[in-house]
């Protein structure tokens, strides 16, 4: 019953923390750099989410690579209060993991299966995306011999060209899955290339091909009971998509998937990255900053040293972004070290040891958004969220 995650074993601790035990144990100290993820912000998107999906829509909540970065099961649980239908990750390990933790709740596994982890997945109740006629006669072999009738979801690809049966070719394999007694065709979906764009007409090609296979499916009589094709900018900007099910990763965390789709009033970001001020330097004119002497001071400069760096999957930029210390942004100068960054706190004189910085999120009326980092990365709000690396402690607030 351990979890797998060290991050995800930081917030057992803090979970150990809430419900008092007599003697309290004594609490190891928190890394001076870590994550908060809010789970007030977390249960109001999902809550604006429902309020915004046709009531009809269930929500699968995609919790792959710990939630993006979030814990898989603080997201998870949330989902499923919020009443999310079922959850959705990429690798068997991620949905064992989930079960380890005692959650039972529908999990689809999205990504492929070796034929080796199919008993895996019969035996702790996974629901398999499968995309070949091997894998189904495969599942439906260690179905059978479990004594089970399992529900897969058929995976069609409709031009993302990654995975699933070509949407021409489709029909086949559903008949092969219709022909085994251990086998349910529960659900059947397709995954959009892009649907986040201002331009839609990729995203509508993909939604032809898809009903095409539906109206195959119709004129036979067979009835699926989960047709998804939405991740969260087709939740937010194909209404023509939704069908029953949407699944959606990114949007509850209070993120969007691009600058041009719609927004939702009220989401807030989950997500917030700290340090503490480890050390503070009074530099002189011509004097440098960290490894490669990439900054140079003008003038009498005060650098404040934050103990976090790209160890930590902060980016590995030199004298550009900051972090926000008392309300205001102190500009990055020099290089990010493995375990440290310096900012310049000259012009925030009250800035002391062991003050708080934000490197992602707000302080006060500031704000570093998850975009802000990723154009500091060169890369997309997904790859911000999941970049932080394990050994950076999350721990939960309520605000
Ligand atoms: C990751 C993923 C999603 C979720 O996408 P978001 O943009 O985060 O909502 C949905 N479907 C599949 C197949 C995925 O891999």
């Amino acid at each position: 019953m351990k979890p797998t995650d060290a991050s995800l074993s930081v917030m057992e601790r803090y979970d150990a923390a809430a419900e008092p035990v007599e003697p309290a144990p004594p609490r190891r100290p928190l890394r001076p750099a870590w994550i908060e993820i809010n789970i007030r912000h977390l249960r109001r998107n999902f809550e604006i989410v429902n309020a915004f999906k046709p009531r009809h829509v269930q929500v699968l909540a995609v919790v792959k690579d710990e939630g993006y970065g979030h814990g898989a099961l603080t997201v998870g649980r949330a989902a499923l209060d919020a009443g999310a239908a079922c959850l959705g990750v990429a690798t068997l390990d991620e949905a064992l993991a989930l079960r380890e933790n005692g959650l039972d709740a529908p999990i689809l596994v999205l990504g492929p299966q070796q034929q080796a982890e199919l008993p895996w997945c019969v035996r702790h109740a996974l629901t398999c995306a499968v995309q070949d006629a091997a894998q189904v006669k495969a599942l439906a072999h260690a179905a059978a011999r479990a004594r089970q009738r399992v529900p897969v979801h058929l995976k069609l690809n409709t031009g993302m060209n990654r995975y699933g049966i070509r949407w021409t070719e489709a029909l086949s394999l559903v008949e092969l899955i219709l022909a085994q007694p251990s086998l349910e065709l529960q659900g059947v979906f397709s995954h959009f290339a892009m649907s986040d764009e201002a331009d839609k007409s990729f995203a509508l090609l993909q939604l032809e091909r898809f009903q095409s296979v539906l109206a195959q499916l119709a004129a036979r009589g067979i009835h699926v009971k989960y047709r998804h094709l939405c991740n969260s900018g087709g939740l937010l900007d194909l209404p023509q998509a939704h069908f029953d099910m949407v699944r959606i990763g990114l949007l509850p965390l209070g993120v969007y998937p691009s600058r041009v789709c719609r927004r939702l009033p009220g989401l807030e970001t989950v997500m917030t990255v700290k340090a503490r001020i480890a050390s503070i330097q009074e530099i002189g004119p011509g004097e440098t900053v960290g490894y490669g002497l990439r900054y140079t001071a003008p003038n009498h400069r005060r650098i404040a040293v934050l103990p976090v760096g790209y160890g930590d999957g902060f980016p590995r930029v030199r004298n550009q972004g900051g972090a926000l210390i008392h309300g205001r942004c102190a500009p990055l100068v020099g290089g990010v070290a493995m375990d440290a960054l310096m900012v310049d706190i000259t012009d925030i004189p009250e800035a002391g040891l062991w003050d708080e910085a934000v490197l992602l999120g707000r302080q006060g009326d500031a704000e570093i958004t998850v975009q802000d980092v990723a154009q500091l990365k060169n890369s997309v709000s997904y790859d911000v969220l999941t970049g932080w690396r394990a050994r950076l402690p999350r721990v939960r607030v309520t605000e």
